[in-house]
């Protein structure tokens, strides 16, 4: 009965609520997160208004107080995704700082004990732990869906 199988699954149209639209941003993908972005483009919204928060709420380097080539720097790396836009996973760093320390492991996280005591066993836990991240909620609460 081969001939009543369907030549093809669903189109991804098909799949997709009234209206959807192609993301706004690459313009190619549709647009499955707000509406707006595809779930690609919308990691890098996500990114950008965690780091706009972080930068806020810190004002400067938080190494050398300094408001120049300031950065988002991760505690714990971003490739544990459930801390990847946890602004406690996060603080503001210039871009020397941010590259010294990177390239220092050991001496980061002497100075993250110094510098944010208990902060570095707390991110050790929840690295595992955190819920997954919800792009939605995260866009959302970090400055909006527009
Ligand atoms: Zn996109
Ligand atoms: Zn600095």
């Amino acid at each position: 009965m081969a001939a009543l199988r369907p030549r093809r699954g669903p189109r991804a149209r098909d799949l997709l609520p009234e209206g959807a639209t192609y993301c706004r941003r690459c313009r190619s993908s549709w647009a499955t997160i707000l509406g707006r972005w595809c779930s690609a483009c919308a990691e890098r919204v996500a990114d950008e208004r965690v780091a706009r928060y972080v930068r806020r709420r810190d004002g400067a380097c938080v190494a050398c107080g300094t408001t120049r080539q300031l950065t988002w720097a991760h505690i714990l790396p971003r490739r544990y995704r459930r801390l990847r836009w946890d602004p406690r996973n996060a603080v503001t760093l210039c871009w020397p700082d941010h590259d010294w320390l990177d390239r220092h492991p050991a001496r980061k996280r002497e100075w993250v004990r110094e510098r944010f005591p208990g902060l570095l066993e707390r991110l050790e836990e929840l690295k595992d732990r955190a819920p997954l991240p919800d792009l939605e909620e995260i866009i959302r609460t970090y400055g909006g869906a527009g």
